[in-house]
């Protein structure tokens, strides 16, 4: 079974996003439990955790397709120990969030070496980081995001995501999602069927599939290997629609999150619609 959603909006409160996500026909949802571009956010209430709850089982939506986001501030691989040190409280205040609202997945954005220091030096810190959050947190899952590499963004490369999860003590709470927007970007083909089958397959070898905890799905504004991060509509891209029709007939993807991030909400109805649609019977 597949489920697709979208990242939703979260504003008035967290309990907005299941009934969001309903309201659009999705299956599965992503959503920000916090402001997306604070270090620190208000405390969702009892209240709030409970209606969040109360929504999410009304609608079906279970933890395992519900893939929140970390705030973009966030770098758990900063060279400058202030960030880092702030990176790693606000981090750890959103895995407690996740836990209040009895979610098990959080997804983040690896992090940055800014120039400063070596790549591996950054995947280190990026392994500490988690090691430390992972420590004081239970039950939720850090899923580490594929980018596209843009600036000094690592994890365009599964080398560097296989590099992280070998340093994570705890491997059962680390897992992966694939933007394919970013992935397509970073100079993986998934858009030939040859290219498709292989970065798959390379996938799965440096990483490993049983990591994948759900999927970002956009089309690509952008051309293969630009290590630029312009998410397209589906099937107006450089992906292309052929491809989003492997994506969603593959079983690989079964039973895992696939979250639209593409630009345009207000289609995010017709875009799943056309997913569900492409399905073969
Ligand atoms: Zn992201
Ligand atoms: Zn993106």
């Amino acid at each position: 079974m597949k489920y697709i959603g979208a990242h939703v909006s979260a504003a008035g409160g967290v309990s907005n996003a299941p009934l969001e996500a309903n309201r659009i026909g999705a299956k599965a949802f992503a959503l920000f439990t916090g402001s997306n571009t604070r270090w620190v956010s208000k405390a969702i209430s009892k209240k709030e955790a409970d209606a969040f709850k109360a929504y999410c089982e009304e609608f079906g939506y279970k933890p395992e397709v519900i893939l929140p986001h970390d705030n973009f501030l966030i770098n758990l691989g900063s060279p400058e120990i202030e960030k880092l040190e702030k990176s790693r409280k606000s981090f750890l205040d959103e895995m407690k969030r996740c836990e209040q609202l009895g979610l098990t997945l959080l997804n983040f954005h690896p992090g940055s070496h800014l120039n400063q220091i070596e790549e591996d030096k950054c995947l280190d810190l990026i392994a500490e980081s988690l090691n430390m959050i992972l420590d004081q947190t239970k039950g939720v899952t850090a899923v580490i995001e594929s980018t596209a590499g843009q600036g000094s963004n690592l994890g365009h490369r599964f080398e560097h995501i296989a590099h992280i999860i070998d340093k994570v003590e705890d491997k059962s709470r680390v897992g992966v999602c694939v933007d394919t927007c970013h992935t397509y970007s970073a100079g993986y083909d998934l858009r030939s069927a040859e290219g498709y089958e292989e970065t798959w397959k390379e996938f799965d070898r440096i990483i490993g599939l049983n990591y994948l905890k759900g999927l970002h799905i956009n089309d690509d504004k952008r051309e293969l290997g630009s290590r630029i991060d312009r998410h397209e509509e589906i099937g107006k891209g450089t992906l292309g629609l052929e491809f989003f029709s492997r994506l969603v007939n593959d079983p690989r993807f079964d039973n895992i999150p696939m979250i639209l991030e593409t630009p345009n909400p207000e289609i995010w109805p017709e875009e799943i619609a056309l997913l569900y649609s492409l399905i073969k019977q």
